[in-house]
């Protein structure tokens, strides 16, 4: 264990986590080192190496900090779900790739599995890319086994959480009313949220999205929440992984519905992301529909340079915005 770590440690604070990355040459993992800082000295709880680069980081959890993920004033929000995907050497990987690319007004958000949140986050520091959780308990703590607390995401780095994604939806059973305790609980906990409503092939072909989605938003976005807090993903069911992606009218005519929903509650600058089937090839057009603030990205995002296509996407998306 060098004890040059604590003396030759770079400091970077960053809304809940401070990162301490080191130059020292390491070949293992700590589980606990005790580090200086300008706060004095502090527990760290995880320690990353990469023996390769000789860089070493470590993340020590902050107080949840009240910096919404959208104040930084950007464009276009693209976000990776990676759902339970990929074995931990690949996920390392493609943050590695992720990381070495950056994109004019894109923020991008990595939501990957929960026990990969502090080796993602410790990756992607420095990046313009936030780390997230794909889900939390309603609960802060308790007798909830298998189950994840946002405070513990939030521990973890995370800065964002995805509520009601219809994996989540179909797997579990979870309601608009779960979402809307789980975003409430999110909330406290410092995280942002993001939202995915959508309907299915049967309720679009019976005439029904609109109302559908609509009834999803009333169930499942907390009443009074700060606007600067909410991302929401409008995702049809039929599009998730399937290849068929939503067309750009159908698009239009949900955004443009949600959009409406969102202006009566006084939350008309909420972003809303569309996914289903996003790819490098589709990505300009969806960007180009009036009312998409980004997208939502699940297959595509475990090639980086598929995802990347997308960011570059985006970023044209986000030039031709401003
Ligand atoms: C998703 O999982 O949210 C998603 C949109 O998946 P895909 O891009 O694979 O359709």
């Amino acid at each position: 264990m060098p004890e040059c770590y604590a003396r030759s440690c770079k400091l970077s604070a960053r809304p809940g986590q401070l990162t301490i990355s080191c130059a020292v040459p390491v070949s293992a993992a700590w589980p606990l080192q005790m580090v200086e800082t300008d706060g004095g000295i502090r527990a760290v709880d995880w320690v990353w190496c990469d023996a390769a680069s000789g860089r070493a980081g470590a993340m020590v959890p902050l107080p949840a900090d009240t910096q919404s993920v959208r104040g930084r004033g950007i464009e276009v929000i693209i976000a990776a779900n990676w759902k339970m995907n990929p074995p931990l050497a690949d996920a390392a990987a493609l943050a590695v790739a992720y990381a070495a690319d950056s994109f004019d007004g894109v923020t991008r958000i990595l939501f990957p599995p929960a026990p990969y949140l502090v080796q993602m986050g410790v990756r992607l520091d420095g990046t313009d890319m936030l780390v997230g959780g794909q889900d939390c308990h309603h609960n802060a703590s308790g007798a909830h086994t298998g189950d994840v607390a946002a405070g513990m995401l939030a521990d973890c780095g995370a800065r964002v959480v995805l509520l009601g994604h219809s994996e989540r939806r179909a797997d579990h059973g979870e309601d608009d009313a779960l979402v809307a305790t789980k975003a409430a609980a999110a909330l406290s906990a410092g995280l942002d949220v993001m939202i995915c409503v959508g309907e299915t092939l049967d309720q679009r072909e019976a005439g029904s999205a609109e109302a559908v989605v609509t009834a999803q938003l009333e169930g499942s976005v907390p009443a009074g929440i700060d606007t600067s807090r909410l991302m929401l993903a409008y995702e049809p069911v039929w599009a998730i992984g399937t290849g068929k992606v939503a067309g750009v009218e159908e698009i239009a005519a949900m955004h443009a519905a949600i959009q409406q929903w969102l202006a009566k509650r006084d939350l008309a600058s909420v972003p809303i992301l569309y996914g289903g089937s996003v790819k490098p090839g589709n990505a300009d057009a969806i960007f180009g529909v009036p009312d998409v603030g980004g997208a939502l990205v699940g297959g595509a995002s475990l090639k980086a340079e598929d995802f990347n296509g997308i960011c570059s996407a985006g970023a044209r998306a986000a030039a031709a915005r401003s």
